[in-house]
């Protein structure tokens, strides 16, 4: 994610051996993962690989009917599980095709199936339900409504961190990715963008369903839906990657422009870290300010205000570090952020050189300094999004690349995301691959970096 306000400001800137009976009923699925800041984001006891959605979109009403059918494995015996959900109204739910009973609370939709499931057991969980979405709005995020928003006639969804759940039954936490499948069906002439490969359009005379499929996995915040009136903008990329983008009509010529150089910084990024991780790029630019535009995984959205050259290359970045190698937990956004924002740094570096990065970086020091911007290493709520992340967490990896020299920098950013490509790191993970790829122990010197008040000085 970049955020408008902010790119303004700092741009200045385990008993005894008696045997222990077997329990009479199987366990229930805790109602969160313990994340340390959402606790109740996501669910235990299963994991899901796969969700099909398939949704009938009033547009104009903001009326939503769906069918949601998640396929997983329990992870223990479970009784009884959760999901996320939050507003809407459900009318019926399966597991494995028979009806199953179900309570609500809050954001926590409990589904207890006709029999007890099994540790291992391979499940299908079919959640019927329809209403009028409602976007999560937090005091302490208030720059974005999260997951489902309706506007000026469109439609659009953008979930960092928890806003998924308002538009479908779901294990909110980057720690279950899964891959999915979309199926929208909106009245003419709504267009439908969505994560993924559009695998197929079916007219239906008045409606068309868009059917599109996202092959890796993908973590909840990630997924994104918009609808309305775009016009489709398709050229060839590299290595067979298409470039697609959605405009609004009449800014198809302006955008194109601004974006056309989408393709060199997919080339950039493949050659400096790896392969890029999907079939497809490109960025969905909404006709109305956002104040942000966000790495939705692979077709970025972004509000009118955000189209520059800086922030494209910002969310690009994201499709390698964040959607394929995600956070394990809300507290380390750094993960995400600092690397992004370094990231879209050195694709600026290789256009205008090593002292336009050593010079900016001492800029942002200096300014990082005297406004005492906190540590970014473990952030509260109100930090999630802050230059503690993107500011002082770029810096981490600056100060990494100062300390150990420009080719084991190089390789460390192959090895940590071929090592963690497709599943979820912590800090922990981030300083035991530094340590391993430069042979040194960096642990000291990069916690100063992390967690400590007052800057470090800058490594010689
Ligand atoms: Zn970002």
């Amino acid at each position: 994610m970049r955020i408008t306000t902010l790119l303004v400001g700092l741009a200045l800137l385990l008993a005894a051996c008696r045997p222990i009976p077997a329990p009479a009923v199987a366990m229930v699925g805790a109602p969160g993962v313990g994340d340390p800041i959402f606790p109740l984001l996501g669910n235990g006891g299963y994991d899901v690989q796969h969700y099909t959605l398939d949704l009938t979109v009033d547009v104009a009403r903001n009326l939503l009917k769906g069918t949601a059918t998640l396929r997983a494995t329990a992870t223990q015996p479970l009784a009884a599980f959760n999901l996320d959900l939050l507003g809407l109204e459900v009318s019926t739910i399966s597991v494995d095709g028979a009806p199953a009973h179900f309570t609500r609370s809050g954001q926590e939709l409990t589904i207890t199936p006709g029999a007890p499931l099994a540790t291992g057991a391979i499940f299908t969980t079919t959640v019927a339900y329809a209403g009028e979405p409602t976007p999560l709005a937090d005091p302490d995020l208030a720059f974005i409504d999260q997951g489902w928003n309706h506007q000026d006639g469109a439609i659009y969804v953008v979930s960092e961190p928890g806003g998924a759940m308002t538009w479908y039954p779901v294990n909110n936490h980057p720690t279950d990715k899964a891959t999915y499948t979309l199926r929208v069906t909106v009245d003419k002439p709504n267009v439908v963008a969505a994560n993924g490969v559009l695998t197929e359009e079916i007219d239906l005379g008045e409606q068309r369903t868009y059917v599109w499929e996202m092959a890796q996995p993908m973590a909840s915040y990630l997924t994104t839906l918009v609808i309305g009136d775009f016009v489709r903008v398709e050229e060839p990329g590299p290595d067979g990657v298409l470039i697609r983008h959605y405009f609004p009509p009449d800014e198809v010529e302006t955008l194109t422009r601004i974006f056309a150089n989408t393709d060199e910084m997919v080339a950039f990024y493949s050659d400096l870290i790896a392969p890029y991780p999907f079939a497809e790029y490109g960025v969905v630019m909404l006709p109305f300010p956002l104040g942000f535009a966000l790495e939705t995984q692979t077709l970025s959205v972004f509000g009118p205000e955000m189209a520059m050259e800086g922030v494209n290359a910002h969310e690009l970045a994201h499709q390698w570090f964040g959607d394929t190698v995600t956070l394990a937990a809300w507290d380390q956004t750094w993960l995400n952020e600092g690397f992004a924002t370094y990231l879209q740094r050195m694709w600026l570096e290789d256009k205008l050189g090593r002292g336009f990065m050593d010079g900016g970086m001492r800029q942002y020091y200096a300014g990082l300094k005297g406004f005492k911007v906190a540590a970014p290493g473990r952030v509260t709520e109100a930090e999630l999004f802050s230059e503690a992340v993107y500011e002082r967490g770029a810096w981490v990896l600056h100060a990494l690349r100062l300390e150990i020299g420009d080719a084991l920098f190089r390789e460390f950013l192959r090895t940590y995301y071929a090592r963690y490509k497709n599943d979820v790191v912590t800090t922990a993970d981030f300083i035991a691959t530094a340590n391993e790829v430069s042979g040194q122990d960096l642990t000291e010197f990069l916690n100063a970096w992390l967690y400590d008040a007052e800057m470090p000085p800058i490594p010689e």
